[in-house]
């Protein structure tokens, strides 16, 4: 089932798309059968499980943070994350840099754009975004590498509400590449809603459920 899940929305995504499978809750037997069928690239929104796993399995899984980062947890996860998706302070930014250091390597993030009213979700105001990317400070920082742009919309049934918050985070990618900035990234897109976010210029989905089944 797993497999044929990740085959079957790979056949239905664009090849520019890359897949998250995001993997929280579930064990590592499920992670495998997804690996063993290729697959290299997992999710995760807690640190000490993605550590575990990371311990636990192969070595060349591609390790992404999805969920909302502490940043006092931030250390833990330095020495192997492939990407850190939802940064939503210049805090944050300045914490990877110094733990990228300590590391000796850079460490690949995009900042979330709050793009839905939800209290619920988190992220950075599209101003407070660009004024984080064209910081003279975050110009200098040689261990952190803002690739992108991540972005949530609202929980909610109505199409045409999710469809405008992908396209304003669409939008904000847009304006800040031709402001001289080369993002490419915009991480938007799960188990509902991954085929509107890629057609409104999505170019990574992280999709859980769809492939893994509910979680509890
Ligand atoms: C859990 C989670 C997903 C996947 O959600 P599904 O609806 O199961 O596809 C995607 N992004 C983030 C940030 C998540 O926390």
């Amino acid at each position: 089932m797993i497999a044929q899940n990740i085959n079957n929305i790979i056949s239905d995504i664009p090849e520019n798309v890359k897949l998250i499978a995001i993997s929280k809750t579930k064990p590592n037997e499920d992670i495998m059968t997804a690996y063993k069928n290729g697959h290299r690239f997992f999710g995760e929104n807690k640190i000490q499980e993605m550590s575990r796993k990371f311990s636990e399995l192969p070595k060349d899984i591609n390790w992404h943070m999805v969920g909302h980062v502490q940043s006092n947890k931030i250390k833990y996860m330095a020495p192997f994350v492939e990407l850190i998706h939802g940064i939503d302070s210049f805090k944050s930014v300045r914490i990877i840099n110094k733990e990228g250091n300590k590391n000796s390597r850079v460490i690949n993030c995009l900042l979330q754009l709050k793009i839905s009213d939800e209290d619920s979700k988190f992220g950075l105001e599209k101003e407070d975004l660009k004024e984080i990317i064209f910081s003279e400070e975050y110009l200098k920082m040689k261990n952190v590498k803002i690739k992108g742009i991540m972005a949530m919309a609202t929980n909610t049934p109505d199409t045409n509400v999710i469809k405008s918050e992908f396209m304003f985070a669409k939008k904000t990618f847009d304006e800040i590449n031709s402001s001289g900035y080369n993002l490419e990234i915009l991480s938007m897109g799960m188990s509902n809603d991954y085929q509107l976010a890629i057609n409104c210029g999505s170019n990574m989905i992280r999709v859980g459920s769809l492939i893994f089944g509910e979680r509890n």
